[in-house]
């Protein structure tokens, strides 16, 4: 908590824009409306904000970059899985929301520095990645090459494809597209690959021995990647996932989030792989 001391009180943020990116899928720009907290609000990629939906409930997100670079604006998309969610859907430009946080771990863009970045992200998997793909972005200097490898079941559930276009800009930088089911609306338009993402682990052109992989998506697909990149040669140590569960207090407290003996909330979500391995090998923890 840089902003405040104070970890169970929500303040106050005001929704600036609403972006529909899919039918069940939109993302919120979020400014403060104390402008104290708004100048000091900070978080690290891979952070979550709790929401909190007056008067329903709150929910764990986590905080994708502003794409406009604003200070003191922050995003977040979201899927409607529940409850929350769909009320959530139901904002509109102006509306208010409480925030508590930016809580958890972050991804490694220390240890990255001089190592080729490999980001892999599955469906809604790629909202987490966002800031620290931009962070690489910003210091392109500090890192080696970019990766960036997203999976998803069908075109038409493709979000940020702005993005991508953008990120996709040279030799150093590349995006590495693949829907993995039969594609209905298709109709020749995606000219990205097909089937699952680690089959572009032989066309890559990086230095496995000194690359990061960072990870997140459904925990099946986490384990595959993480097995077949530390099979490809990337060391178990630099690869990284984030793990989701449900969270009430965010603090480490009340134990909703416990997997084993970690609290996801405080010791996660972001994990290097061989710290979890163990947690996510066991089905239904
Ligand atoms: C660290 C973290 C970051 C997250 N980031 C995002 C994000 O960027 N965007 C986003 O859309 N969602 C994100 N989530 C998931 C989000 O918190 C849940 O989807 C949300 O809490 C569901 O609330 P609800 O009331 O709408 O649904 P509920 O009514 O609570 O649940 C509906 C269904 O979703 C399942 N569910 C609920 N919470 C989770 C969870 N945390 N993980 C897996 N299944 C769950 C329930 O078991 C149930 O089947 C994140 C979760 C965590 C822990």
């Amino acid at each position: 908590m840089l902003y405040t001391d104070d970890a169970y009180t929500p303040y106050e943020a005001e929704i600036v824009e609403f972006i529909k990116e899919h039918h069940d899928i939109f993302t919120i720009r979020l400014k403060f409306t104390d402008p104290e907290l708004d100048s000091k609000y900070f978080f690290r990629p891979g952070q979550f904000n709790m929401i909190y939906l007056y008067g329903i409930g709150e929910v764990a997100i986590s905080i994708v970059n502003d794409r406009n670079h604003q200070q003191g604006r922050f995003e977040h998309t979201i899927q409607v899985v529940g409850r929350i969610t769909k009320g959530m859907m139901k904002l509109q430009t102006g509306d208010k929301v409480g925030i508590r946080g930016p809580f958890g771990t972050s991804w490694p863009m220390n240890e990255a520095k001089g190592k080729d970045v490999i980001i892999v992200t599955g469906g809604l998997g790629n909202a987490p990645l966002v800031a620290a793909t931009e962070e690489v972005l910003k210091n392109r200097n500090q890192y080696g090459k970019l990766r960036v490898l997203h999976g998803i079941r069908s075109s038409d559930l493709l979000i940020y494809d702005d993005m991508y276009t953008r990120w996709n800009n040279s030799p150093e930088t590349k995006v590495y597209m693949a829907t993995s089911n039969a594609d209905p609306v298709d109709n020749g338009k995606w000219t990205w690959g097909k089937g699952y993402v680690t089959n572009f682990i032989p066309e890559l052109s990086v230095d496995y021995a000194n690359s990061i992989v960072m990870t997140v998506g459904p925990e099946p697909m986490m384990i595959g990647v993480a097995k077949a990149f530390i099979a490809a040669g990337v060391k178990p140590e630099n690869v990284y996932v984030s793990i989701e569960r449900s969270m009430k207090c965010a603090i480490g407290h009340c134990g909703h989030c416990q997997l084993g003996s970690q609290f996801i909330c405080k010791d996660g979500a972001v994990y290097p792989y061989p710290a979890c391995e163990h947690l996510l090998e066991v089905k239904g923890l």
